[in-house]
């Protein structure tokens, strides 16, 4: 079990954040602001899959005016993605964003700073100071080593959280953000080490989702196996169910998030399997999609390994040339043809 690092408790609407609370999945809608009803429908969307926040950009000021709009129709607390005006963040706190995100290279004016954190605290709305490398102007060269980007990045943290808690400000959450996955886990570690605050994690522009899965999911994964990370986002250009999607898979990967639905298991097949796993994989998962059991259900290719490996799974089916064996909590309980594997699983489910 992943012992997560003791951090502040920040709330955010109804939503806990920090190691006192399960890790929570956020995303960002990816629809006009001002299309109300399309950014109402994503944010719906998200929240049935399993985003307990959504962030969503206000660039202009019309993005703040539906943003109030958007608040009252749904049921989730919601974000406030801010960048260069300390006006958006104010009208954003003043439009009901339960949190929003700052990123210190884009605002810097001591003022200006000042100003949202005073209109945050009366608001009670919690702040995240999202540090990006990609912001930092020192670090826009390539030449600069690794080490140097790291300790840049903090020591930009560093005076931005100082700002925030001089003037007693402490819902914070905070966040560093880099297109490196090793650099990432870095400037995070450091964070970990150096602030009391929950920790918001992401790896910036990512990619198609094919190509963000793994880079996001070793990110992700080392850190929060260190017990770094409060609240995740998996960034992919594309559909953002695909981001909400990646994160709870590595979310239950770590044993971070309780499944509600089946796990199914296949084996990767060899030169024992006879008949075509892949579909009838796909003909299973198709069967057992709108079970809301946590159960976990194996296909395998062979009656040689595959009723010993499948030992743990509720149900497995074990394939043989023509023939389903089926098992129930590893015992075997029927055989039947092939063509019959997904009505006698079915029939098996139901006992369960
Ligand atoms: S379960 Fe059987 S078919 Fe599948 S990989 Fe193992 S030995 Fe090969």
């Amino acid at each position: 079990m992943i012992k997560r690092r003791k951090t502040k408790t920040v709330k955010v609407g109804a939503v806990k954040i920090g190691s006192s609370a399960s890790v929570v999945i956020q995303s960002m809608t990816k629809v006009p602001t001002t299309d109300i009803a399309r950014c109402v429908r994503q944010v719906n969307q998200l929240v049935k899959a399993g985003c307990r926040l959504v962030r969503i950009a206000v660039p202009r000021r019309a993005d703040t005016a539906a943003f109030a709009k958007i608040v009252q129709k749904v049921n989730v607390p919601l974000i406030a993605d801010v960048h260069f005006s300390p006006d958006r963040a104010i009208e954003a706190i003043e439009a009901g964003a339960a949190k929003i995100r700052l990123n210190p290279g884009n605002i810097k004016k001591q003022k200006d700073i000042l100003r949202i954190i005073d209109a945050a605290k009366m608001h009670r709305v919690a702040i995240r100071i999202g540090v990006n490398e990609a912001s930092i102007r020192n670090l826009k060269k390539q030449s600069v080593p690794a080490e140097k980007r790291t300790a840049l990045m903090l020591k930009e943290m560093k005076q931005y959280v100082r700002l925030f808690e001089n003037r007693n400000f402490t819902q914070l959450v905070l966040s560093a953000k880099s297109s490196d996955v090793l650099r990432t886990i870095d400037i995070n570690r450091c964070i970990a080490e150096t602030f009391p605050y929950p920790i918001h994690l992401g790896l910036t522009h990512a990619g198609l989702p094919e190509d963000a899965q793994i880079p996001s999911t070793v990110t992700l994964g080392a850190l929060l196996a260190e017990g770094i990370g409060d609240t995740i986002r998996v960034s992919v250009a594309g559909n953002p169910l695909e981001e909400t999607k990646i994160a709870k898979q590595i979310l239950i990967a770590l044993g971070l998030y309780e499944r509600s639905s089946p796990e199914l298991i296949v084996c990767p097949t060899c030169a024992r399997t006879e008949i075509d796993i892949v579909k009838l994989a796909r003909r299973v998962e198709k069967a057992i999609r709108d079970i809301d059991k946590p159960l976990r259900v194996a296909v395998m290719g062979c009656i040689v390994n595959g009723p010993g490996e499948a030992a743990d799974a509720d149900i497995a089916i074990c394939a043989a040339k023509n023939k389903a064996y089926i098992y129930r909590n590893g015992r075997r309980v029927s055989i039947v043809p092939e063509r019959k594997a997904i009505q006698a699983l079915l029939k098996e489910l139901q006992k369960l």
